[in-house]
């Protein structure tokens, strides 16, 4: 398989050199030359299979030769050593639960597959590998948990000032070693352009040996692409089409879902569901890709005013709106419609949701309002005790954090401060070489 920059179709390279390099210099993205297809066969027996088997077999449509197959099998399921459990809020809404892995946050599989696919590409590399990552909250911490005490990398995460969890922050900040964290007095939008800044500074390339973990490298999404195959394996065939609803920021996950479907996937409906950072909504209900500035919400990992995966999600329509509007819809609401939710759902089914859930809940009741039945799914991409501030409000009988964040949150956290690229720069200058 070989992936082609979105700026120029002739820029190709192999799996390789795409999660190596990150993002071709033309700045594009990196983007699979075709949509690998599973056999017929296979997608009917998925809930035959297991999720190593199922894994094994996607994630090497992608990898193709460049990782043999005993390797690639250790990767995978190290990868995913956690549950995926879909469970039933109602006769026709399940909640596809994706923090069960170490950090509590969806992000854990890209960071976990990134770390160890690097890992192994540099095993005969002499020079160190530079990771560097823009964070809303949850990339950073699934990035230092899962790239801490690689042997021959260091991490950057870029994190914006006052604008993750308290557990969040502390996930980044507290592991020190081959982790450097970064505070941005700015935007996850500024942490994101200067990390790209950075990974095309022609003069730190010459001396560093970049990559970025983002969900602009092609090893965050393509694991993530696993999260639909393990969704429908556990649902019960009641012969309704299925629609998925995905609480959206950078849209790396909604894009992987959209690969999943190109892939075979029968998916009927992709919702994407967005907190006041509309700017994909209105891009659905209007034709107009407007960027704007990111504002604050209390989903805060979905405050993206310029989802970098936009661009693959067009390229995936052959860059045709009319193409996109038959599978995909997209909602957003603010933080009143979020908090009530969060209370509705612990009221109704006794579940606690964190605020990046409750919107994925409330895209399933907004497309239910106007359309025949479906069976839903939506995501749960975080557990609520990351988000413990936001949520208290929203319920009435007292919560407590599990005892692994309690012992986080007595740890102490260390971060360097920046506000512009140049001190960004320097500061990256000033630790290796
Ligand atoms: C990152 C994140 C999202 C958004 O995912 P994208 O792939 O950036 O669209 C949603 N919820 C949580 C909890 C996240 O950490």
């Amino acid at each position: 398989m070989k992936y082609y920059s979105t700026r120029d179709k002739s820029i190709k390279v192999s799996f390789r050199e795409a999660v190596l390099t990150g993002i071709p210099l033309d700045k594009g993205l990196y983007f699979p030359e075709t949509i690998p297809s599973l056999e017929t066969e296979f997608i009917e027996e998925l809930s035959n299979l297991s999720n190593e088997e199922i894994a094994f077999e996607c994630i090497s449509k992608f990898s193709g030769k460049d990782i043999d197959e005993a390797p690639l099998k250790r990767i995978v399921s190290e990868t995913i050593n956690f549950k995926f459990p879909c469970n039933k809020l109602s006769d026709d809404i399940s909640v596809l639960e994706l923090f069960h892995g170490p950090t509590m946050a969806f992000k854990d599989i890209g960071a976990r597959f990134t770390s160890r696919v690097l890992s192994y590409f540099n095993l005969s590399s002499k020079k160190k590998i530079t990771v560097l990552v823009a964070t809303s909250g949850d990339t950073g911490a699934a990035v230092a948990s899962g790239f801490y005490g690689v042997e021959g990398v260091d991490v950057f995460i870029l994190f914006p000032k006052d604008r993750i969890s308290k557990v969040q922050e502390k996930q980044i900040t507290s592991l020190s070693g081959n982790i450097y964290p970064l505070e941005v007095n700015g935007s996850f939008d500024d942490c994101q352009r200067m990390v790209k800044e950075a990974l095309t500074d022609n003069d730190l390339r010459s001396k560093f040996n970049f990559t970025t973990a983002n969900s602009i490298n092609i090893s965050r999404w393509i694991p993530q692409t696993l999260y639909y195959f393990f969704a429908y394996k556990q649902l019960t065939d009641n012969g309704k089409d299925i629609a998925v609803s995905i609480p959206s920021g950078n849209f790396g996950n909604l894009f992987s879902c959209l690969v999943a479907v190109g892939m075979g996937l029968p998916f009927q409906k992709v919702i994407a569901s967005n907190n006041l950072n509309d700017t994909f909504t209105k891009f659905i209900e209007s034709n107009i890709y407007k960027p704007k500035k990111s504002v604050k919400t209390i989903s805060s990992a979905m405050d993206v005013g310029d989802p970098s995966n936009f661009i693959r999600v067009m390229e995936f329509f052959l860059n045709d709106y009319s193409n996109i509007k038959d599978l995909v819809s997209a909602y957003s609401f603010d933080d009143s419609e979020t908090k009530n939710c969060i209370k509705v759902l612990s009221e109704k089914y006794n579940y606690i949701c964190d605020p990046h859930g409750a919107v994925g809940y409330l895209g399933v009741q907004k497309h239910k309002e106007k359309n025949k039945d479906f069976n839903y799914i939506f995501l749960g991409t975080a557990h609520f005790s990351k988000f413990m501030d936001e949520i208290k409000d929203c319920i009435k009988e007292p919560i407590s954090y599990p005892k692994k964040i309690e012992q986080l949150l007595s740890k102490d956290g260390e971060s360097y401060k920046i506000k512009t690229y140049l001190e960004f720069k320097n500061y990256i200058n000033s630790i290796d070489s």
